[in-house]
């Protein structure tokens, strides 16, 4: 397994700020990393970036792509099975419900869709239903083998700086639980808004790091004396290496020059039932209160969920167009 993993010192991989403070522990090491015997991961430490917030690993792990396949791979059960009512908010109503909401704020008609991250291709059949042109992208070729199976669609497989879209091509981006996978998020999505036309938007999907409900989490390991934190799990399911908040997010929408008219921290209590497992009827117990617990965070918008729209708004361009226009007719009127 030698080669797989490197871990590399790095300064804030958004702001390059080296202003960093030590927020915990990595919690769990699974079964993939821990055959990973070449490197000893526990030097690293998950921090806070003093100047924007973002939360990531330090010192930073960089995957190789052989290891990036076998990460998000079927054999590794990365999309672990559902309940039924899971299921159909994750795979249906979820999707709809940010597809809407995207079109409420395009300055354009939505012909032309891409989804980052394709996954098990839900988003995708969901923007079929839109009647929109789909394309999809995953590093992973078993998702891809499974999109197709599913709708048809051949994806691009491969990391996104392979693309070989039409600049200004897609109306609509749609990038869910991505960015907190990537390496460098800045180079990430100014390439990603490179494909993206004007009046044209992002809906980004990502966990909220800065929620009530890991403060929490994080106080009860505090409590017990352990060391470690809950924000983000680079070395076991979901793989998260960043963490953004909403003050990180609004940091970066100012790097790409994208305005963001909507960024809530809601749609976070279905979380608590996510998969299908047996559980203890103390563990049930448990599973009430937490439900509670997202249920009320959600309301006060500080839940574990995020979703942020970017527009690559023509406002300005309308704006400067408009100016010259009356200028015109003054000058023609004199
Ligand atoms: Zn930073």
């Amino acid at each position: 397994m030698a080669g797989m993993l490197e871990l590399k010192s790095m300064q804030c991989p958004l702001c390059n700020s080296k202003d960093k403070m030590i927020i915990g522990k990595p919690r769990r090491i699974d079964y993939l990393f821990s055959t990973i015997t070449t490197i000893d991961l526990s030097p690293v430490n998950i921090v806070l970036c003093r100047r924007c917030t973002l939360i990531y690993v330090d010192p930073f792990p960089l995957f190789s792509d052989a290891l990036l396949e076998k990460m998000y791979s079927n054999e590794n059960k990365y999309f672990r099975e559902l309940t039924a009512r899971m299921e159909r908010i994750t795979h249906l109503e979820n999707p709809v419900r940010c597809f809407r909401t995207a079109r409420r704020f395009s300055e354009r008609e939505i012909r032309n869709y891409l989804e980052i991250g394709c996954g098990e291709g839900f988003g995708l059949q969901s923007a079929l239903t839109f009647n929109w042109n789909v394309y999809g992208q995953d590093v992973s070729p078993d998702f891809a083998a499974t999109v197709k199976c599913r709708t048809g669609i051949d994806i691009m497989v491969g990391r996104i700086h392979e693309f070989s879209y039409t600049r200004e091509f897609f109306d609509f981006i749609y990038i869910d639980s991505v960015l907190e996978h990537v390496t460098n998020p800045v180079e990430f999505m100014k390439y990603i808004t490179n494909f993206l036309a004007p009046g044209g938007v992002i809906y980004l999907v990502l966990p909220n790091e800065n929620s009530i409900p890991n403060f929490l989490k994080d106080f009860v390991f505090e409590l017990k004396g352990s060391n470690q934190t809950s924000r983000i799990m680079p070395f076991s399911e979901p793989y998260h290496i960043i963490g953004f908040s909403k003050q990180s997010i609004l940091y970066l929408g100012k790097i790409l020059n994208l305005t963001i008219p909507y960024l809530i921290r809601k749609f976070s209590y279905n979380h608590i039932e996510r998969y299908k497992q047996s559980f203890s009827i103390t563990q049930l117990l448990c599973r009430q209160v937490f439900g509670l617990v997202h249920r009320f965070c959600d309301t006060i918008d500080k839940g574990v969920n995020m979703e942020v729209v970017f527009v690559k708004s023509k406002a300005e361009i309308m704006e400067k167009w408009l100016k010259r226009r009356l200028l015109f007719i003054k000058n023609e009127n004199t």
